[in-house]
């Protein structure tokens, strides 16, 4: 899929890591996050104390782990990586917590996806900077405290709403990400195209900009794409001419949508007339994870007002029949 929300290959992750950015001053848009951390990392630096714990959601792309990077070099510390799905076991997380430096940052991406065993462990981490361990076993089994450095959890996940209430509870410093502008997304996609070395033109950058769903990840992603169809059918200049060939080449719609936005849209108008219909049925009606759905597919679509999310199920809205170029039923019909 075009608009997968995930890197898609090793190599596309190795691109990835070379297009971030690598200071707060570089990291475009969310000014709102950017002021705050500015503001918290700078006090943190000043006391010679770890930063708050940071929790970081919103969809995927939006730049989550990138932020968490910028943190800890800001912090001029050490940055530990892992996620909720790769912690199985309790003493997964003690290895990574005991060997932390003074005022470390710990990542854990997917956060939401800890299992229970594992996130008990955390709490006491960071809260008091301290962890119980089981040593030995059967009736022998005790258990000690261990003392930890000070240090910094940043938290990834998709959706804020699906951690524990003790987990969103311990973190001091809540961040929500937005989709970004047209605008953002043409600086971004212009800073790539140095970085790749790939000539495009202002108009050719807001082109691909405009059509990325509000998303970096995507706007790079579509960008490369672009650049391989700018060496093969044209001089390699990325005009907009050039970017809405190779766009319209890939099923990415003007509004930036693809197919499977499109599908969905086109379930909940020609087969569920309009909606309200739950997230399942729309699931079983198009063949995707209720997950994917509602995190990666709707979120841009609500966002733009295509989509609406009521107590009784989705609904499709005006501008989404026009964009399909289906005529509206009636007011009153529904
Ligand atoms: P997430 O962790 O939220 O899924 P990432 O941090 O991996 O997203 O971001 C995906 C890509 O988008 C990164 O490689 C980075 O180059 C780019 N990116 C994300 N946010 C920004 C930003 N604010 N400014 C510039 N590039 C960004």
């Amino acid at each position: 899929r075009m608009v997968s929300p995930a890197p898609v290959s090793p190599k596309e992750e190795a691109i990835e890591r070379a297009l971030r950015p690598k200071l707060l001053d570089e990291y475009v848009g969310q000014t709102k996050v950017r002021e705050q951390l500015e503001i918290f990392i700078g006090a943190a630096k000043k006391r010679d104390e770890a930063l708050d714990h940071v929790l970081l959601f919103g969809p995927p792309g939006l730049g989550k782990t990138t932020l968490s990077h910028i943190i800890a070099q800001e912090l001029g510390v050490n940055l530990r990586q892992t996620s909720g799905p790769v912690l199985e076991k309790p003493k997964d997380l003690a290895a990574l917590l005991t060997n932390l430096e003074p005022n470390d940052v710990l990542f854990i991406d997917e956060i939401h996806r800890l299992s229970p065993v594992v996130e008990e462990i955390l709490y006491p981490a960071l809260e008091d900077y301290q962890i119980d361990i089981m040593i030995g076993e059967g009736p022998a089994a005790r258990s000690i405290k261990l003392d930890l450095q000070p240090f910094t959890l940043v938290g990834a996940t998709t959706r804020a709403g699906m951690l524990t209430n003790p987990l969103r509870d311990r973190f001091g410093i809540v961040a929500r990400l937005e989709f970004y502008t047209a605008e953002e997304l043409t600086r971004i996609v212009k800073r790539s195209a140095g970085l790749l070395n790939a000539p495009t033109e202002p108009e050719g950058a807001f082109e691909i900009a405009r059509r990325s769903r509000g998303t970096p990840r995507i706007a790079n992603r579509l960008l490369r794409r672009v650049r391989d169809y700018a060496d093969v059918k044209g001089d390699g200049r990325i005009t907009a001419d050039i970017a809405n060939r190779a766009l319209t080449m890939l099923d990415v719609d003007p509004q930036g949508f693809d197919v499977m936005d499109r599908k969905l849209l086109e379930a909940v108008i020609h087969r569920f007339d309009g909606g309200p219909v739950g997230l399942d049925n729309i699931a079983a009606s198009i063949g995707e994870e209720r997950d994917t759905i509602e995190d990666v597919i709707e979120p841009y679509l609500i966002q733009q007002g295509f989509l609406q999310r009521t107590p009784r199920g989705r609904i499709a809205t005006l501008a989404a029949y026009r964009h399909l170029g289906v005529t509206p039923p009636q007011s009153g019909d529904q």
